[in-house]
């Protein structure tokens, strides 16, 4: 499902990563490529090395952090389609790996969860 835009901070300046409203200028953080301006929220939710990963992200394949909701995300469907993928030869690790990392973000996971629950599934196996 797709969340619909609040209104009320469309014409604001929105956070690169998840699209929220910056009321108060004086917390936004600019991110060093300078491809947008990052919320206080993102900021103390990523790590800085993250940010940059982010925004390049969706500044190439577009949407943003928490786009669907988090309950459609399955782990185990995430990480076999990329296995199952990356297997047929089709595709690079690289080119999986982005793919990977875009839908994980659009679904409101940050990395740090994602990197957990994946260090949970490789103990169990
Ligand atoms: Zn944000």
């Amino acid at each position: 499902m797709i969340k619909a835009p609040d209104s009320k901070t469309s014409r604001s300046i929105k956070c690169s990563i998840c699209r929220s409203g910056i009321k108060d200028l004086r917390t936004m953080y600019q991110s060093s490529l300078k491809l947008g301006v990052i919320c206080k929220v993102c900021r103390e939710r990523f790590s800085e090395e993250d940010i940059e990963m982010i925004v390049n992200l969706f500044f190439a394949f577009g949407g943003y952090f928490g786009q669907f909701d988090k309950s459609d995300f399955s782990m185990d469907e995430t990480i076999f389609e990329f296995a199952e993928k990356l297997s047929a030869g089709n595709s690079t690790f690289h080119a999986q790996n982005v793919k990977m990392w875009h839908k994980i973000l659009t679904h409101g996971i940050v990395p740090k969860e994602f990197l957990e629950e994946l260090s949970v599934i490789a103990e169990q196996e």
